[in-house]
């Protein structure tokens, strides 16, 4: 994947990543959109999909289609070593402990709900306190609110700075023996801050909190290692990392899982079953009652093998070189407004266009082919902390280029000034 590096008439270099092989992979990106060449900039709202998840999925229903585990014959052979082998690969991927440890679901809602609704449900009691941060997609902050209105529990938040960087002095004043979970996002998904994880573990484990981690932003873009982090939970979406939509995991440490409730009850996760009681199998099938999504589990073992071969580390490296090309384009538009200016960020840019709503200028960009997100990105509370209620937001992936960052800053120029 990797050529000689390529130098910008601006003097910038970038990494020796070949980018327009990789894009081959990706079918929809050859789409006409409005008479335009498709150009995808709405990556933090889902990932396009290469060739090898699409036709992985093909393959499982033309060969190896099945339920898993109840059957004795070949076919729930064939299922069951492709569903397994895609929790192996996931395992591998975020550097788990044990394949026990991954717990397949639909996303990173469900899981959070799932943490929410068992662990919380058993452990939590009236006057603990749960810390989110500012930065919160609400699927981390609704949850933790319904269970805190049922069991009369405190919600803490930790803010943000102008630059939209977690005030960890603040968090530090936030921690008291009362706090029993710590839960934050390792990337916002409106601004692309990246936040302190390992510091913010570490604290919370300090003062006896648990810590669940939000990586549906950062899986795709940062190595994952939950043995280094150390969170208890660590949760994120498939369809965010090149994988089908419906399939995302929740790792949970071994002795966490195993010591919690279930919160669905059903078939594949029981020993035995009387009218009196029943028996239940360890994690992961603790947590995963029912037929579930096998097919899109086994797309998502694809998706991570596709990543894993261009390598993460690649990824950010590149994808890093795109965001400063991207940020110093945006910056020199006159009316524009860039929110969220973190030392440490990825792959997202939010900003704001004097004189135009942002559903104006998302929908300019989509009659030349380029699809951002306009909208609040189901994060209220970040963007009113800037005073807005919503932004336009390109939000890159590694399949993307200059070339498509110089037509997007084009675009948002050639609109017409307009001082209101
Ligand atoms: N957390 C963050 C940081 C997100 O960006 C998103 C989705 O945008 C979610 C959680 C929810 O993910 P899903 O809708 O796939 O469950």
């Amino acid at each position: 994947y990797f050529a000689s590096e390529n130098q910008f008439s601006n003097g910038t270099t970038q990494p020796a990543f070949q980018v327009n092989l990789l894009r081959n992979d990706f079918p929809i990106l050859s789409e006409q959109v409005n008479g335009k060449s498709l150009i995808w900039l709405d990556n933090a709202a889902t990932t396009q999909k290469p060739r090898q998840v699409i036709e992985r999925l093909s393959y499982f229903y033309q060969h190896e289609n099945s339920n898993i585990h109840r059957a004795a014959h070949e076919l729930a052979a064939r299922s069951t070593d492709a569903y397994e082998g895609a929790r192996q690969k996931v395992q591998n991927f975020i550097n788990a402990r044990s394949a026990n440890e991954i717990i397949f679901v639909r996303g990173t809602t469900e899981a959070i709900n799932l943490v929410a609704g068992s662990w919380g449900e058993q452990y939590l009691q009236q006057d603990d306190e749960i810390i989110l941060t500012h930065l919160e997609h609400h699927a981390n902050i609704v949850p933790w609110q319904l269970l805190a209105q049922k069991k009369g529990l405190k919600i803490r938040v930790i803010p943000v700075d102008e630059d939209g960087q977690l005030l960890l002095e603040e968090y530090a004043r936030l921690l008291n023996p009362k706090t029993k979970l710590v839960a934050f996002t390792l990337v916002s998904n409106a601004l692309g801050t990246i936040t302190a994880a390992k510091t913010i573990v570490d604290m919370a484990h300090a003062a006896g909190a648990k810590v669940l981690a939000d990586g549906a932003q950062s899986v795709s873009h940062i190595r994952t290692d939950v043995q280094l982090l150390d969170a208890d939970w660590f949760v994120f979406s498939g369809h965010k990392i090149f994988g089908p939509t419906g399939i995302g995991v929740l790792y949970g440490k071994e002795a966490l899982l195993n010591s919690t409730q279930p919160y669905h009850g059903g078939g594949n996760m029981i020993k035995d079953v009387t009218f009196e009681s029943t028996q239940f199998h360890p994690a992961p099938s603790l947590f995963e009652a029912g037929t579930g999504n096998i097919a899109d589990a086994v797309g998502l073992g694809a998706a991570i093998d596709y990543v894993q071969k261009i390598g993460i580390d690649n990824i950010y490296e590149y994808e890093h070189f795109l965001l400063n090309y991207a940020t110093k384009k945006l910056e020199q538009i006159p009316g524009l407004r860039l929110i969220g200016t973190a030392a440490e960020k990825t792959s997202v840019l939010s900003f704001v266009l004097q004189g135009y709503t942002t559903t104006e200028v998302g929908e300019a960009l989509s009659r030349e082919g380029i699809a951002v997100r306009s909208g609040h990105h189901c994060a209220q509370p970040i963007l009113r902390r800037f005073g807005l209620e919503s932004t336009v937001r390109p939000s890159l992936a590694f399949y993307n280029t200059c070339s498509e960052i110089d037509t997007l800053a084009h675009v948002i120029t050639s609109l017409q000034p307009r001082i209101k």
